[in-house]
């Protein structure tokens, strides 16, 4: 089967988060699996673009409203990353160091679209699935479907949208309509939601089929969505969940590379204790002490903005009983907020701000207990990661985090839950992670327990498969 992935993340061409980690390895898998599996997504301007070989594809040139612009197809030219690699380079648009978060992301990724399109409509075959992933994708099925330019070629291919996260939607006022190529006017009730094109909407209403990463998110969507909740629950027969997996050769304590203590789960507690007082010297942190860390962007959604007062309200009833390491970006008032509490609880908290791929690694291996108090979580890799590394998570009940976390109170449980993204919520739980900390047998147990884990990308392969066959044979 040839499968089309088309997406705004690719580990380690380009990531920002789990929809990087999620389509830098979903077709790896899919490709061991025997499918033909391609990856296409913008030429930003990475370290990956400059340390690899690439082969011209394509020349062709778009239009965005009046706007005419030349596009490029290159494509990787080793297979370095077990599929097939292809990058759209716009200039001016798409080339720049950063993923998102420019004033123009939405002719950015209009533009990354329709360039897309018009290189698939030059095909002289048919993929089997075109897959697209969250709202930077999500008008393709639209455009395959409803532009003049494309529909002869592309409307009998079948569509999946991946929702990896519904609180971004990618809307756009009605004046941006005109980027759009020539389309179906009858259509243009598609596009919209609450008087607005809302790309993410219009994905829903027009691919074939709907995913998200988790069952509970997938639940979860007919009442947390913002604002498209209606829709979900109007289109729950095409929807489904699918739990991601983790890549296992990247994320493997016995061979990761960016670690220097290697561990399994025979060796976990003096693998983990190396690992632990070597990020402990570099922060000066307490290596005696329980390492609780966070990882992840610094926003409402993962409800970071509640951790300054978790930490100042565990620092000052616990003191001296354990350690906060902090790695993340965003909001810049929770990181200012974090920052200036790195001279008050020095030796037992520490702060880095922005992103670095190598030290969360160190921090999955030397950390006992790793937070998740997420508002929002549709499947999270972070627990998965930790649980593999044989680190606790702590995590509040909620979308993925739900669906792969057991209370460590309950049987056979190795994690520990709480339900509200409240400080007393997560307090308590520090508490009981202090608690379980002192207590070494019942902690080797959850770990080894946790390291046994099979979060491997097989599983979810075969049920994508399973689902793409059930709209090929339609
Ligand atoms: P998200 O909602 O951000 O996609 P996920 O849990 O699905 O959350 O995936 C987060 C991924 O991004 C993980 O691989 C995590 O380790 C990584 N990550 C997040 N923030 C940082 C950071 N500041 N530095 C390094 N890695 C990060």
């Amino acid at each position: 089967m040839e499968i089309i992935h088309i997406s705004a993340e690719c580990y380690p061409v380009a990531k920002a988060g789990g929809l990087g980690d999620v389509v830098g390895a979903l077709p790896k898998y899919q490709a061991k699996a025997g499918h033909y599996a391609k990856v296409v997504m913008p030429m930003y301007e990475t370290k990956f673009l400059h340390n690899n070989e690439f082969i011209e594809d394509f020349k062709g040139t778009i239009y965005l409203g009046n706007w005419e612009l030349p596009y490029t197809i290159i494509k990787e030219k080793n297979n370095i990353l077990g599929f097939d690699l292809y990058l759209v380079d716009i200039k001016g648009l798409l080339d720049r160091t950063g993923i998102y978060n420019y004033d123009d992301d939405t002719e950015r990724f209009m533009a990354f679209q329709i360039a897309v399109m018009d290189w698939m409509n030059h095909w002289e075959h048919h993929p089997d699935i075109i897959h697209c992933h969250d709202h930077h994708t999500a008008l393709i099925p639209f455009m395959m479907q409803h532009c003049y330019s494309f529909k002869n070629k592309l409307e009998k291919i079948p569509s999946i949208l991946t929702i990896h996260n519904a609180q971004y939607q990618g809307w756009m006022g009605w004046n941006k309509s005109h980027y759009l190529p020539h389309y179906d006017t009858w259509k243009a009730g598609l596009l919209e939601w609450n008087n607005a094109i809302n790309s993410l909407a219009c994905g829903v209403k027009c691919a074939w089929r709907v995913t998200t990463v988790s069952q509970s998110y997938m639940q979860e969507l007919s009442w947390n969505s913002n604002g498209l909740e209606n829709l979900f629950t109007h289109e729950k027969d095409k929807c489904s969940g699918i739990l991601n997996g983790i890549d296992v050769e990247v994320w493997n304590p016995k061979t990761d590379t960016f670690l220097e203590h290697h561990y399994n789960a025979k060796s976990v507690v003096v693998g983990k204790q190396r690992n632990k007082e070597e990020l402990c010297k570099q922060f000066n942190l307490d290596a005696n002490k329980p390492l609780i860390v966070f990882i992840g962007r610094l926003v409402e959604e993962k409800a970071a903005d509640i951790l300054p007062n978790i930490i100042v309200s565990c620092m000052y009833a616990m003191p001296d009983s354990m350690n906060f390491l902090i790695l993340g970006s965003g909001d810049p008032h929770i990181e200012w907020q974090l920052k200036n509490l790195n001279n008050q609880f020095a030796n037992h908290y520490h702060v880095e701000i922005g992103y670095n791929e190598a030290l969360s690694h160190k921090m999955y291996a030397g950390a006992d207990f790793l937070l998740m108090p997420s508002r929002v979580e549709p499947c999270g890799l972070n627990q998965m990661y930790a649980m593999c590394y044989g680190t606790v998570p702590i995590v509040r009940s909620t979308g993925g985090l739900q669906d792969t976390v057991i209370d460590m109170g309950d049987e056979g449980g190795y994690g520990i839950r709480f339900n509200h993204a409240a400080v007393g919520d997560v307090h308590h739980s520090v508490y009981r992670a202090i608690t379980v900390f002192n207590d070494s047998k019942k902690m080797l147990e959850m770990c080894r327990t946790m390291m046994n884990i099979d979060h491997s990308w097989e599983k979810a392969v075969g049920n994508y498969i399973n689902l793409y066959n059930s709209v090929i044979e339609k």
